[in-house]
């Protein structure tokens, strides 16, 4: 039996634009952040009228493809949470930092 892993939840998203954005918050059951050039959250889906994702269920962020990044080991998020907002694109990790 393999221990299950926390994985880092998404502690504020504010682009309400997105389907799974309720109040702030992400409601998507995973995310997965990265491109080649920036932290893209690619959950991100323009759908304000939809209320997608679980109520009473917080993101975590699944995977992510910037291992350019302090918080990330082998393209998982070390980091204890993220912010998304709108950085480079709409929907951007806010928390990426350079190593
Ligand atoms: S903090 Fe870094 S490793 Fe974590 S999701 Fe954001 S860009 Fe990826």
């Amino acid at each position: 039996m393999t221990a299950a892993m926390e994985m880092p939840r998404v502690q504020e998203c504010v682009v309400t634009a997105c389907g799974y954005n309720h109040t702030g918050d992400c409601h998507a059951f995973a995310i997965t952040i990265g491109s080649m050039d920036h932290a893209h959250c690619h959950t991100f889906i323009e759908l304000p009228a939809v209320r997608a994702g679980v109520d009473g269920l917080i993101a975590q962020v699944g995977a992510c493809q910037r291992a350019d990044c302090r918080h990330n080991d082998q393209l998982e998020c070390h980091a204890p949470g993220i912010k998304v907002g709108p950085d480079n694109d709409m929907a951007d990790c806010l928390t990426y930092a350079t190593r």
